[in-house]
């Protein structure tokens, strides 16, 4: 179905930072956006430097930083002045115990105060920062903080006992774990952050960082093998600060809340670096999804600019726009979402339901930053991503064995989405894995792993991934983490996992399980199953279905084919079955 075009008139765009998207695109330099910010007294640049420092020297210090509403609606705020204080505070404790350029600092919180101050201060103090998400279990965080051979880390009392201690002494690197929300009996080699903090001083020069210095590692998933760490580095600021200002229209007088966890790329880019260094307030919400609490949220707090994801929209949606209409929405301005396909539906009902559209854009954990967006003064398209971020050069490509590439350039043909690397956000390398890095390149090509169109007026639409990542809640799930762990249960000898349609989620993670000789499918072990997973890989990445089956279907060479196994179980055509294995057939 062909969804009207939302019009932009003047009157939507009054003061915003992109008037007219043609005219910035094709004058567009990084140089200018570069010019943006300050750069470090002594030359370089550094993240934390650029979010809070520079306005505090600027004497904006009192402007509210970071407004923090609690569980139980307590509130706690922080000027640019005092985050800069608490930030110097943490930055102190890990020089003080030799934490240095380039060490790895890691966080396993909740949206607590102290993880934006930990993620500002270890990168003030010139460490890299890796942010994992609350909801893993004891597996997919040992796999990360192993990989990223995290020397620190910060997380709460309740989550090191249940998901750190029993496996700690296994990792070697680990030096220093300190601890939020302690009780009286602290384990043992662990420190009270508090304690630590309130102990330091308040004052911290910034370890000097150049643009090239490794400042962020985000974890990511790939169809096989290993979680990768996508190496991010202090240039980076530069495409958060301009990002924010040109597809979210950040101002230094807005009230933005990205409603995403730092424990994902989106709520570390657009949750902490983008509006700070943009000079906005940000509101941080403890709380999970509640549609009531969400809109009284964006009414208290006068929130200007609203930032979430396709998942929570539809939720939204399922609520219905009667409860809106209980609260005055007149102060949001500007609402954009990310992380996964926003339906047209979901467009079209907030223009209705707000009388203004939720602006989708695209981008992923290795650019760092939005790519392609809808902007205030751009007519949207629902359904569509958007056009790309001025300095961005996007492409639809075709690939060829041995791998050759032609750019597509009919309109409305599906073709891999492909961007020109040099941004400053683009990743630098996933960590210690070169060859999996250079696999990403070809003809002067970024190649994303999305399928995508793009229409005659350049706008791009999403079709699909090209592989079997899989995308639920707006997490990426890698399929071979979730086998891994299946397999990993005495009754499993083999295990497929695939992203099956879900009306609200996206995609839901099921696995099928063939299971060893002497075990018995039966309900009670399936229940066995989904707990074990659950358990290890925790909510946010255990499947919420498994079925049972005698063999899975498999290449000649062994590899479990995914597709097969959700083409069937969709009741699609089966596609090309030439490499199955013959008893399989
Ligand atoms: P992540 O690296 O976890 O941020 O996931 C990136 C992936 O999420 C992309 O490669 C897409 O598959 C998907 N994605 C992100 N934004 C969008 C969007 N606006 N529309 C469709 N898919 C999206």
């Amino acid at each position: 179905m062909e969804w009207e075009r939302i019009r932009k008139q003047p009157e939507d765009h009054v003061g915003a930072n992109l008037q007219d998207y043609e005219e910035y695109a094709s004058r567009f330099a990084w140089s200018q956006a570069r010019a943006l910010l300050d750069g470090l007294p002594n030359g370089g640049i550094n993240i934390a430097f650029e979010a809070v420092d520079r306005h505090v020297l600027a004497g904006r210090g009192d402007r509210l930083a970071m407004r923090w509403i609690g569980r139980g609606d307590q509130v706690r705020d922080f000027s640019y002045r005092a985050l800069g204080a608490q930030i110097n505070r943490f930055a102190n404790i890990l020089a003080q115990r030799g934490v240095a350029k380039g060490d790895r600092v890691f966080s396993l919180l909740g949206r607590v105060p102290e993880l934006y101050v930990a993620a500002l201060g270890t990168l003030k103090n010139a460490s890299v920062f890796s942010p994992l998400f609350s909801a893993f279990g004891p597996d997919p965080i040992k796999a990360r903080m192993t990989i990223g051979n995290a020397k620190v880390l910060v997380t709460s009392e309740a989550f090191y006992r249940r998901k750190i201690e029993p496996w700690r002494k296994e990792l070697a690197s680990l030096e220093y774990v300190f601890l939020t929300e302690c009780s009286t009996g602290l384990p043992a080699d662990t420190i009270d952050l508090s304690a630590a903090l309130a102990q330091a001083s308040d004052s911290f020069e910034t370890v000097w960082t150049g643009p090239e210095d490794m400042a962020l590692l985000h974890f990511t998933s790939g169809t096989t093998g290993r979680p990768k760490g996508v190496v991010h580095v202090h240039e980076a600021v530069v495409a958060h600060h301009i990002t924010g200002r040109l597809a979210l229209d950040l101002r230094p007088d807005d009230i933005f809340w990205c409603t995403a966890d730092p424990g994902w790329v989106t709520g570390t880019s657009y949750g902490i670096i983008s509006p700070l260094t943009n000079g906005a307030t940000m509101i941080v919400d403890q709380a999970e999804f509640d549609a009531e609490r969400w809109y009284r949220i964006l009414q208290d707090q006068n929130v200007t600019v609203w930032y979430t994801a396709p998942t929570a929209i539809r939720m939204l949606m399922k609520v219905g726009a009667e409860i809106t209409r209980r609260f005055d929405l007149s102060k949001v301005r500007y609402m954009a979402s990310v992380g996964e396909p926003l339906n047209p539906e979901a467009v079209a009902w907030s223009a209705a339901t707000f009388g203004k559209p939720f602006h989708d854009n695209w981008w992923q954990t290795e650019t760092g930053g939005i790519m392609i967006s809808n902007y205030p003064s751009m007519d949207v398209k629902p359904g569509s991503m958007g056009r790309p971020l001025p300095g961005i050069k996007v492409g639809i490509v075709e690939r060829f064995e041995r791998g050759e590439l032609r750019e597509i350039t009919k309109p409305m043909a599906m073709g891999e989405l492909a961007l020109r690397p040099g941004w400053p956000s683009m990743m630098r390398a996933y960590l210690n894995e070169e060859e999996r890095y250079r696999k990403c390149f070809a003809g002067g090509w970024y190649l994303t792993g999305d399928l995508a169109m793009r229409d005659s007026e350049g706008y791009y639409w999403f079709v699909g991934r090209a592989d079997d990542v899989i995308k639920s809640a707006g997490h990426l799930i890698g399929p071979f983490e979730v086998e891994s762990t299946l397999m990993e249960h005495p009754a499993v000898a083999e295990a497929g996992v695939i992203g099956i349609p879900d009306p609200t989620a996206g995609e839901m993670v099921k696995a099928y399980v063939a299971l060893r000789n002497g075990f018995e499918a039966s309900d009670a072990l399936r229940k066995e199953l989904l707990g074990h997973a659950r358990q290890r890989l925790g909510p946010a990445v255990a499947p919420k279905d498994i079925a049972f089956r005698q063999n899975l279907p498999k290449t000649r060479s062994g590899k479990i084919m995914r597709r097969l196994l959700k083409a069937r179980e969709l009741g699609l055509p089966e596609g090309d079955i030439s490499t199955l294995e013959s008893e399989e057939r």
